[in-house]
């Protein structure tokens, strides 16, 4: 398993070509904004060497026997999907943020079982292209970008009926060695801190769309990838001087535009080639799986109580009983929201390619929470947290020679606690609600691993509601 420090080198020595601010970046590790998002993947590298972590961040290998990071393990058991829902919630309550390493867990993890069930019926060797490949994923301890969601173009419209050609990545060449692809995918989250990017596609499809079904592995500076990085609200605060305005001050995420330009690659690191008749598969299994993996925003949301507690407390009306109550009702969505997660990985189940994959119904079930709670937590927050939130001067203005003493004296709330804090937690809250990390903890809870449409749609067709059906009209005696 890498170091944190060992991680960080190994970003350092990869060729990306990132754009941000219409400028190519020249290393990302020295990036200023992009930065605390490579902080918070690091953190995945550091507490898996704690002994305190060990049991949740490290896994045994199924096919070297060796110890490694749980984020490049293939679930073998329901102990261990636990453990991935519990590895999220300590990694979101450490970091406030997304820490973008699950994304490529959950696509080695789709792929385990995918790959072998196209094996098994059209007797291809995606499998073992995949084997080799998480192999050397696992010895090298990398971090992958799972990448799934095409730009789409006209949403009415499949993939080879689009105008352009491209709004779905596709295959251009075939060649005997590889084939060559183009296209893009959208909102990949920590893609510029990733060592490799894992393509799979973004819906089920047709014959007429079999260029579309494609899935691979690529290095993540492979020759023909472009990175545009995705603005986040309140992104340049980072470059400031002082530190309070940041809210976090440690951590960040981001998403980034992929480009794909007539892109090679080998015939090894091809895990679905025009099988399009997997590509639902492949895309529910990896949604399932990442739709489990949002107990990372229960995580989120632990640090969010925590600073509304503390903000009550600063502000002098912790003993109200109405914010109580509303401190009560956002730690019970919380754990609700921790629920979903748990309830989908105790009641997984062996696959036949061996891996465990979650209860597909409640991993839906559990990310449609996700879509609704932050937001309600992040209101009753902002409720208890009151205006000052959003009409607080700037820390420049805290340390002026100038204003600085009306900034003491007006924001002062218990006498007790210096104003200086009480401006950093309602910062802290101001990031997590409206700032960079409301990338992550609002926006992307609805939309990451599918909006909300696409759970309700699982849940429809999972619920069996025939079954429900019977079961009532056995009970009032309807015979049909
Ligand atoms: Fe992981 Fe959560 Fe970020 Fe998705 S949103 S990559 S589950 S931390
Ligand atoms: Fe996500």
């Amino acid at each position: 398993m890498m170091t944190k420090e060992e991680y960080v080198e190994s970003l350092r020595k990869l060729n990306l070509k990132v754009y941000a601010f219409g400028k190519r970046i020249e290393n990302v590790v020295n990036d200023k904004i992009i930065r605390p998002s490579m902080e918070a993947v690091a953190l995945t590298y550091e507490l898996a060497h704690m002994p305190e972590y060990e049991d949740l961040m490290t896994a045994t290998s199924h096919i070297t026997g060796k110890k490694i990071n749980r984020f490049c393990h293939i679930h073998q058991s329901n102990e261990d999907l636990v453990k991935k829902t519990k590895m999220g919630r300590l990694l979101g309550s450490l970091t406030g943020c997304c820490f973008q390493r699950c994304v490529g867990m959950d696509a080695l993890n789709a792929l385990s079982i995918t790959t072998y069930n196209i094996d098994e019926k059209a007797g291809t060797d995606y499998n073992k292209n995949f084997l080799a490949y998480l192999e050397y994923v696992q010895e090298n301890d990398l971090t992958c970008d799972g990448a799934m969601t095409d730009p789409k173009g006209d949403r009415s419209l499949p993939p080879h009926k689009q105008t352009d050609p491209d709004m779905f990545l596709h295959i251009v060449e075939e060649r005997e060695d590889g084939i060559v692809v183009t296209g893009a995918k959208a909102h990949q989250t920590g893609a510029v801190n990733s060592h490799e990017i894992i393509i799979m596609p973004t819906i089920s499809m047709k014959e007429a769309d079999k260029d579309y079904a494609v899935s691979f592995a690529l290095p993540s500076d492979a020759d023909g990838i472009t990175y545009i990085m995705g603005r986040q609200s309140c992104d340049t605060r980072k470059l400031e001087t002082g530190m309070i305005d940041r809210g976090n001050r440690l951590y960040g995420g981001h998403e980034a535009l992929v480009v794909f330009e007539n892109v090679f690659v080998p015939r090894d690191r091809i895990f679905m080639c025009k099988e399009y008749e997997f590509a639902g598969q492949l895309v529910e299994n990896f949604a399932s799986y990442h739709r489990q993996s949002y107990a990372c925003k229960a995580g989120v949301g632990d640090v969010l109580i925590g600073a509304t507690q503390t903000v009550a407390e600063y502000n002098g009306a912790q003993k109200a009983s109405h914010i109580k109550d509303k401190l009560i009702e956002m730690n019970h969505l919380n754990e609700t929201l921790f629920c979903g997660s748990v309830a989908c990985a105790c009641e997984g189940h062996k696959e036949p390619s061996g891996t465990y994959l979650v209860n597909t119904l409640l991993a839906n079930v559990c990310k449609q929470n996700v879509t609704r709670f932050p937001y309600e937590i992040a209101r009753l927050s902002q409720d208890i947290a009151g205006g000052l939130m959003v009409t607080l001067p700037s820390e420049q203005d805290l340390r002026s020679p100038e204003v600085g003493k009306w900034v003491e004296k007006y924001f002062q709330g218990n006498a007790q606690v210096p104003v200086e804090n009480r401006m950093k937690i309602l910062r802290l809250i101001e990031n997590i609600t409206m700032g960079t990390a409301a990338v992550g903890y609002l926006t992307e809870s609805m939309h990451g691993a599918g909006s909300p449409q696409a759970q309700r749609i699982m849940i429809s067709r999972q619920a069996n509601v025939g079954e429900k059906q019977k079961k009532a009209k056995k009970l009032c005696g309807i015979e049909e």
